[in-house]
């Protein structure tokens, strides 16, 4: 087996919300004839499944803090995409994911649907290994552990710090 080792970034700066006007306005004007009506943009860290998501009562777009600082290129795409959205919505269009999203979509330059695609991937490959630092064994998870766990092998009956499993955050 072998593994690369994660190492964690520093979270890349996002542009400032007053940025994110600034953009909305561009891709308005670029996209939509400067038609959209204006919207809140805001960051929400606690988005988590998608990278952005829209209300239309108030208008207000959310981005997905947690998301896009690992995916900073991110951005302007979704934003894009929750634009299509209110754009369906405005013009009495269905606004979900159908062939009107689609074509609205291309002529945007878009080309998928699955903007958080990437992010969903991403997130799926973490894994965690937990070592014990006597008999070296080492296991795989999926989830970090809860809580402080120790090696079944070298401790089988009850938490032992002394064999305390060493826990390592992997991207595979
Ligand atoms: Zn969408
Ligand atoms: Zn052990």
């Amino acid at each position: 087996m072998s593994f690369a080792l994660a190492v964690r970034e520093a979270p890349a700066p996002l542009p400032s919300t007053a940025d994110l006007q600034l953009l909305f306005a561009r891709l308005n004007l670029e996209h939509f004839k400067g038609a959209l009506r204006a919207h809140r943009i805001e960051y929400n860290p606690r988005l988590s499944t998608v990278s952005g998501r829209i209300t239309y009562r108030p208008a207000l777009i959310e981005l997905s803090s947690l998301l896009l600082e690992r995916n900073p290129d991110h951005v302007e795409d979704t934003l894009l995409h929750e634009m299509v959205h209110a754009w369906l919505h405005q013009s009495g269009l269905p606004s979900g994911h159908g062939p009107e999203f689609k074509t609205k979509m291309r002529e945007v330059g878009l080309r998928s649907i699955y903007h958080d695609l990437p992010v969903a991937r991403r997130r799926s490959r973490r894994r965690y290994v937990l070592e014990c630092p006597r008999c070296r064994i080492s296991i795989m998870r999926k989830c970090r552990p809860g809580g402080r766990v120790s090696c079944a092998r070298c401790s089988p009956h009850g938490f032992d710090r002394r064999v305390e499993m060493h826990v390592r955050e992997i991207v595979r």
